[in-house]
């Protein structure tokens, strides 16, 4: 490190990777089990049940080695069969993304599209559905991270049940910062990962699998085995009388359940108010200042990222480099289509409290300022602060 000319930043307000809990990090740097000590093989099954726990299911969750779009790409090649017919939502670049995984096995890709500054209306969905009765598999993603924008999962969840397809649902960057889990929603394979609002490191995922997602993978010729694609292979991997198909990722194993820990027993309500509330004050000061929120209504901006519309000509680099290098914070550009378009502030995990709102609103009104954009970073303060005793 002695010779690293770049310094670590003071703050990391990310979309994920996060800035971690004490605890997680005190997790990670334990000694590293053989995965088949039984003290090891007891930790992951106690995890696995943890994590079903957290997801308000009965089962245990389905631990992937990888990072959660790797899952997601496992979870297309697993499910999606020769004879699904795919029904993709698309509100931004995930959902765009998953739907040239799904083009891949499915025998017949439809989607609905909307502006990445909106969200899905079921309504839609439920018209999709009756122009394409035999559609098998619809596939949501709830919160479409590069964008900030929520889609109403739930709703969407009870139009694809109607139909009888299944409800894939990709929960990533919302899990844990709200109140989202699989039953919710109806879903039938429910990613998320400890990455983003657990406040852990991002390499593993977890999964929640519904026995009807089962059989339809155990029927899909096509869903691979020993593969790093295959989520059958790991289906009772977290059994501590099963073997594992590969070498778990014991280190992350023992971060994934810090992380639950602080997240079930600070409480979740406790953990999604203070997401819901840096969000609401980080949004006020922004829009004090007279900048603009990407999303296009506040009902759909999401509680762990507020997505800031660039202002002016200014580019992602300028605001970036104006926030990391004067005052040490990083934040998280958009991606893709909303590269150079909006800049993200992330509240997941340990940095969703109030003062990294107001950490957020100067840094961004200093850092646009500097760039000759002349706005009141005293009023986004003050309209922070009052969000904040609003909400407390
Ligand atoms: C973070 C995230 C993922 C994981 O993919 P990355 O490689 O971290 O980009 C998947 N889906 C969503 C919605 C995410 O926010």
């Amino acid at each position: 490190m002695e010779n690293s000319p770049i310094k670590a930043p003071t703050m990391t307000l990310t979309s994920g990777p996060v800035a971690i809990y004490p605890r997680v990090q005190e997790a990670l740097s334990r000694p590293v089990p053989y995965d088949y000590d039984p003290y090891f093989q007891n930790i992951y099954e106690q995890v696995s049940i943890k994590a079903g726990r957290a997801m308000q299911s009965d089962q245990p969750a389905l631990i992937l080695h990888c990072e959660p779009a790797v899952a997601i790409e496992a979870m297309a090649a697993s499910v999606i069969g020769p004879n699904d017919v795919v029904l993709n939502l698309a509100s931004g670049v995930y959902g765009k993304g998953f739907g040239y995984w799904a083009a891949r096995y499915c025998k017949r890709l439809t989607e609905v599209e909307v502006a990445y500054n909106d969200a899905i209306d079921p309504e839609q969905v439920a018209e999709a559905l009756r122009a394409n009765p035999d559609v098998t598999i619809v596939s949501t993603v709830h919160h479409d991270t590069p964008s900030g924008t929520i889609n109403p999962a739930g709703e969407i969840g009870a139009v694809v049940k109607a139909h009888g397809a299944l409800h894939l649902i990709d929960a990533v960057s919302s899990f844990a910062g709200m109140d989202i889990h699989p039953g919710d929603c109806a879903a039938d394979v429910f990613v998320t990962g400890p990455g983003k609002c657990l406040g852990g490191s991002p390499g593993l995922s977890v999964l929640n699998v519904s026995e009807a997602a089962w059989r339809h993978m155990e029927s899909n010729e096509n869903a691979p085995r020993a593969s790093v694609l295959s989520l059958l292979d790991w289906k009772n991997a977290w059994s501590k009388d099963e073997a594992f198909p590969f070498t778990p990722s014991v280190s992350e194993v023992q971060g994934l359940d810090a992380a639950l820990d602080q997240y079930l027993q600070e409480g979740p309500e406790a953990v999604w108010r203070r997401h819901e509330v840096t969000a609401r004050a980080c949004r006020a000061g922004i829009k004090a200042m007279g900048l603009e929120i990407w999303p296009a209504r506040d009902s759909i901006a999401a509680p762990s990222t507020t997505a800031v519309t660039i202002p002016g000509n200014l580019t992602t680099k300028q605001i970036h480099s104006a926030a990391r290098q004067t005052y040490g914070v990083t934040l998280s550009a958009g991606r893709k289509d909303t590269y150079d378009k909006l800049i993200r502030v992330g509240h997941m995990g340990p940095v969703a409290e109030p003062i990294y709102a107001l950490a957020a609103v100067a840094v961004f009104g200093a850092a646009v300022r500097q760039h000759g954009i002349s706005v009141d970073v005293g009023s986004g303060i003050e309209a922070a602060m009052a969000e904040v005793s609003n909400g407390a």
